[in-house]
């Protein structure tokens, strides 16, 4: 017996695995496999679907010595990825620490992750006739003894292909007779793939757009010349709320098409904005493919597989987006740039903005990032020249932008006490606008955790000494306590800003406020839109449809409503407290306040009659809402920089977010501090390790939740530092640790 030439391959298998396996390939399926190959692999037990990331090459001295197993089958006859993307994936699955398999199938449509499943299209029967010159005396010789056929013949004759399931339905035992005609030669049976089209809500039609202004078109110019010069680039378009980027980003596509070029735009979250999505396939039709979670899995192949075989060019999407297969990559727009819901915070960590430039960098493409309010981070590199900044300083058609007013709480008729949520300013002006038959969004950021303390007289909120952040209250104890350090302490009686004695813990929900709008307002026709109230595919966007079409008078809702949506009759915006943002337990507070508010701001005004904005605070003077509302980005990014590099957090330095957590909390406190340990042993000294401390979120479905903020200099020693750490942790059962590189979301 001679010995066969042997290949094996390296893949990636879909479960929290680290390493990659080899297999051998069976001579049945050499000359079929190859790099990026979806296979199924024997693995365990049982079966796993698995990934082609190397080969198939001769077995290597890794391989010697060991008994491989056989790839067990090969699902896609073509890869499913090219050797660009795979690249990406793998330099992400390192830089984020998560598994690579993981990774992996997080870029594929969820259907080719499980073993077992068909990931075929679906394809519909379709009958047509052959002949349909013949005439029906000639056919009547051929059909005389066969009535059946004879009916189809006649419905069929026309020519037009019918579905052979409505046939059926439509003429019971149609299948037998087609059968019949078939044999006879006189109709044929076809198979056709349908690729399911996600349904978009009927939205109004936007009118042409002749010309740009002068600052559209000037940044047109630069990405239209970095297109052509087919090279990695990376721009900022840093334009205020209606400044027109929407339009600059669809031609820059339309430019990259041009060149037989395709382009991915990202946005935060697709089902808050569906009027883009709308406007983008308004202008490329059927070229444009959308991928998120709220589709089915079957659509989601279908609009992958659009992608994949070059049917669309064109891709919308959530932050997975950017693995889409797109063609001849060209250009990657990120809208929002800023928002956070960019980064995956949970189990699978990674940043679809940060991964677009790296994928960029990989295929040669142009990046544009663009925002009203450009994240700290990215206006910093885009400052000292690492990205080109391009500005569009002002609304088109000069629409004014809109006023903000801002009222004192600690003025006003002490609201707490009273348990009163809209002030008399803001009472007043909702009245107004109700009564010129006007719509209204109330804004109140409020996210599901514990109170903060705050000091009825000056405002401030009780912050933590070592980090600045605001301290949140924990029920169990009753104390006061900063997630990134661990400090904790009573609930002070007197303030310690102001030295007066008015702490008061403060908490305060969409619910309520949507009340007190019915309650005042017997009249209005009010919406609520929060995680609560919208549930399901397509709630919000069905919430958001009746209030564009002006079903409802007044929207009270989480951050939800500040994103995106363009309703013209909205005259008047409330931020009901602004406080709730600048006091998150997070160092980001500031930022994510200066933008929200700006965002919401931006909501109003849109049609023909000027926007209203009022803003509730306890905290007038903050430089959130002083510079927002003086609509003043530079100044505000300046000051965060020096408050940043003050305090050591981005970009001044990087952050690794380490979270332990349990269903038993004493494991969870136990964990946590070995963790803290190996962190700071690696670290050498080199690194600052911050806590343990319970998370703002300390207890989550069910588990308890303690974290580690990690702070250095370089991203790649706290990698390395996190990855010692995690070879060296013995995980006890039921354990688990997150390692989050450059965290976004504190929770
Ligand atoms: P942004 O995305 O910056 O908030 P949009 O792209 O939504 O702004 O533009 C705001 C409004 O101005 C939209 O209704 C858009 O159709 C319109 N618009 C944009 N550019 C022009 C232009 N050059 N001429 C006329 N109208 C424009
Ligand atoms: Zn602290």
């Amino acid at each position: 017996m001679s010995a066969k030439p042997e290949a094996c391959v390296r893949v990636a298998v879909a479960a929290p695995v680290p390493s990659l396996y080899s297999y051998l390939v069976p001579e049945s399926l050499v000359a079929r496999v190859d790099t990026g190959s979806l296979i199924e692999v024997p693995f365990g037990r049982g079966r796993k679907r698995a990934l082609v990331v190397e080969g198939p090459v001769p077995p290597g001295d890794a391989e010697k010595g060991f008994r491989l197993k056989a790839v067990a089958s090969l699902v896609e006859e073509e890869p499913v990825l090219d050797a660009a993307l795979l690249k990406v994936l793998r330099w992400s699955a390192d830089y984020y620490l998560v598994p690579p398999g993981e990774m992996i199938f997080a870029a594929l449509p969820p259907m080719f992750r499980h073993t077992g499943r068909s990931a075929a299209a679906k394809r519909r029967q379709l009958a047509r006739v052959l002949w349909p010159a013949l005439r029906w005396p000639e056919a009547e010789t051929l059909l005389r003894r066969a009535p059946a056929q004879a009916r189809l013949w006649t419905r069929l004759k026309s020519g037009v292909p019918i579905e052979v399931a409505a046939l059926e339905q439509e003429l019971p035992g149609a299948r037998n007779a087609l059968k019949g005609l078939v044999d006879k030669g006189l109709v044929a049976i076809e198979w056709v793939e349908t690729l399911r089209a996600p349904e978009l809500a009927d939205l109004p039609k936007q009118k042409a757009i002749k010309h740009l202004t002068e600052e559209q078109a000037g940044a047109l110019d630069h990405l239209t010349r970095a297109l052509d010069d087919k090279g990695y680039g990376v721009f900022v378009l840093h334009g205020v709320t209606g400044s027109g980027k929407t339009e600059v980003y669809l031609r820059a596509i339309a430019h990259a098409l041009s060149q037989d070029r395709g382009a991915i735009l990202l946005v935060p979250e697709i089902s808050l904005t569906p009027q883009l999505v709308f406007r983008v396939k308004a202008r490329f039709g059927d070229g444009v493919a959308v991928l998120h979670s709220g589709l089915g899995a079957g659509e989601r192949l279908d609009e992958w597989r659009r992608l994949r075989q070059g049917k669309a060019r064109v891709v919308v999407g959530a932050r997975s987006a950017v693995f889409a297969p797109v063609h001849r990559l060209g250009m990657i727009v990120v809208d929002e740039e800023h928002d956070g819901s960019y980064k995956q915070s949970e189990r699978l960590t990674y940043n679809g903005r940060d991964l677009a430039l790296v994928r960029a960098r990989e295929e040669g493409a142009v990046v544009l990032l663009g925002s009203a309010t450009p994240a700290i981070e990215t206006y910093a590199n885009a400052r000292s020249g690492r990205y080109t900044l391009l500005e569009l300083p002002e609304r088109v058609h000069a629409r004014p932008m809109p006023d903000m007013e801002v009222v004192d709480l600690r003025q006003v008729l002490d609201p707490i006490e009273r348990e009163q949520v809209l002030s008399p300013a803001l009472a007043g002006a909702l009245a107004e606008t109700l009564d010129r038959g006007e719509q209204a969004i109330l804004f109140l950021n409020r996210r599901g955790y514990s109170s903060f303390a705050l000091c009825k007289d000056c405002g401030e909120t009780v912050r933590c000494r070592n980090c600045s952040v605001a301290l949140t209250h924990h029920q169990r104890g009753d104390l006061l306590c900063c997630h990134y350090c661990g400090l904790s302490m009573k609930v002070p009686k007197i303030c310690p800003s102001c030295g007066r004695g008015r702490i008061q813990l403060f908490g305060l929900g969409t619910e309520k406020c949507e009340e007190e709008v019915r309650r005042r307002f017997p009249g209005a026709r009010v919406l609520r839109l929060d995680s609560d109230s919208v549930s399901g595919k397509g709630s919000l966007q069905d919430m958001m449809g009746r209030f564009t079409r002006g079903e409802a008078d007044v929207l009270v809702g989480t951050q939800m409503v500040t994103k995106g949506h363009d309703v013209p009759g909205v005259t008047l915006v409330g931020v009901i407290l602004a406080d709730l943002s600048i006091q998150l337990p997070d160092f980001r507070a500031n930022e994510r306040s200066f933008q929200l508010l700006t965002q919401v701001a931006g909501r109003a005004g849109r049609g023909d009659r000027p926007g209203r904005v009022i803003v509730q605070s306890f905290l007038p003077d903050h430089e959130s809402i002083v510079l927002a509302r003086a609509h003043d980005f530079e100044t505000f990014f300046l000051r965060e920089m020096e408050r940043r590099a003050g305090l050591g957090y981005p970009p001044a330095r990087r952050l690794l977010l380490v979270r332990a957590s349990h269903e038993e909390r004493e494991r969870c406190v136990k964990l946590a501090k070995e963790l803290a340990a190996l962190l700071r042993r690696f670290g050498e000294g080199r690194v600052q390790v911050l806590g343990p401390a319970p998370s703002p979120l300390d207890r989550l479905r069910n588990r308890y939740r303690w974290q580690m903020l990690v702070k250095s200099p370089s991203v790649e020693l706290l990698q390395r530092v996190a990855w010692r750490t995690r070879q060296a942790i013995s995980l006890p059962a039921g354990a688990k640790i997150l390692f989050d590189v450059d965290p976004v979301d504190m929770l």
